[in-house]
Parts: C-alpha cells; structure tokens; sequence
C-alpha cells in the first residue's frame, strides 16, 4: 500500500548507510520530521524486496513513505547504476570477483572493504532482476525447448554439429544458451 505523502517525497531522501553480503539487506537512513533528534533506518532485502522500517508510520501501523522510495533509491546507488549495465557474463564475473574479495578480507583481517561489500551486494540484486524478468518473459514450454537444445547440441559436441546445421542451428543453440545461463548461473559466494 501506497502512502498517501509518498509523492511529496523523493528516493534522494533515503541515504545509503550499509549493505550486508550474508543476508542481501541494503540500510538506508533518512531525516524524520517528527524526530530530528532520531534519523529513520529502513531496511531493504534485495533478493525477496521485503523491506523494514523503523519510522512512527511504519511501526504503529500507519504510513511509511520510506517504503514506497527505498528501492529506486537502491536502483539509484552507484553501484546499482554501475552493475545495470555490464553484460550477463560481465555482472556475473564481477560477482565472482568481489565474493572472492569479500572472503578473502574476511578471513584475512577479520571483515570485508565495504566497497566490495556493496558491489557485491549488487551485483547479486542486479542479477536477481535479470533473471526473475526472464523468467517473467519466457513461457515454460520455451524454457523447457531451450534446455532441450543445449542439452542435444552438448551432447553431439556442438561445434561440429553446429557447422553441419548451418547457421540457424548455430543461432539456436547460442541463443538458448545465453537465455538459459541467464536463468541458472548462480552468484552465491
Ligand atoms: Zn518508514
């Protein structure tokens, strides 16, 4: 539910204050009229969107314009805009890249670089968007026919058998590929 102050405020209100690479949250906090002395902290969970806020609205069940912002604020985050457009392969290996810095930090001094802390956890979200929106757009039967086609040019070595097919079995075949890997490549450190 929309609430009714939403549209007198913006997304630039809530600032980004910390990202969590085990749980996928982003905090935001932001100034609260009613408390100036108390700024306001909602939470986002980039993977499932729920979102938490600590505002008088939200927690005596009233309104919370925060809630109705945080995620164009999230998608308004530097590292949000940096990971929308690199290419699935580019975002995934960007993923990969910052896991592995994040455990190595981790392990070696205790705790992570925030930096890679936040491109990580966008890289995941940014990921997460992608494929819930293919999956959104692709119909089972046509998942279900991709598979099948990766799954046949594989298993004949597809090369070989790609060059026999032509072109067209050549486009299939990649083209179902990079549907499917946008479905399935995991990201998980
Ligand atoms: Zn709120």
């Amino acid at each position: 539910m929309s609430a009714k102050t939403a549209p007198l405020h913006t997304p630039s209100e809530l600032d980004l204050i910390g990202c969590n690479d085990r749980t996928n949250t982003v905090v935001f906090r932001s100034t609260s009229v009613s408390r100036p002395e108390r700024p306001n902290v909602t939470t986002l969970d980039t993977i499932t969107g729920a979102i938490l806020c600590d505002c008088q609205g939200a927690t005596t069940g009233r309104e919370c314009w925060h809630a109705d912002h945080i995620v164009a604020a999230w998608h308004q985050s530097p590292a949000m805009q940096a990971a929308r457009w690199l290419s699935p392969v580019a975002l995934v290996n960007q993923g990969r890249k910052c896991a592995a810095m994040v455990a190595t930090y981790r392990q070696r001094v205790g705790r992570p670089l925030q930096d890679d802390v936040t491109a990580l956890v966008a890289a995941r979200s940014e990921w997460h968007r992608r494929a819930a929106r293919a999956a959104a757009d692709m119909p089972p039967a046509i998942i279900a026919e991709a598979r099948a086609i990766v799954a046949q040019q594989e298993a004949m070595g597809h090369s070989d058998h790609a060059l026999d097919a032509g072109r067209s079995g050549l486009t299939a075949y990649y083209d179902a590929r990079d549907r499917l890997a946008t479905l399935t490549l995991p990201l998980s450190a």
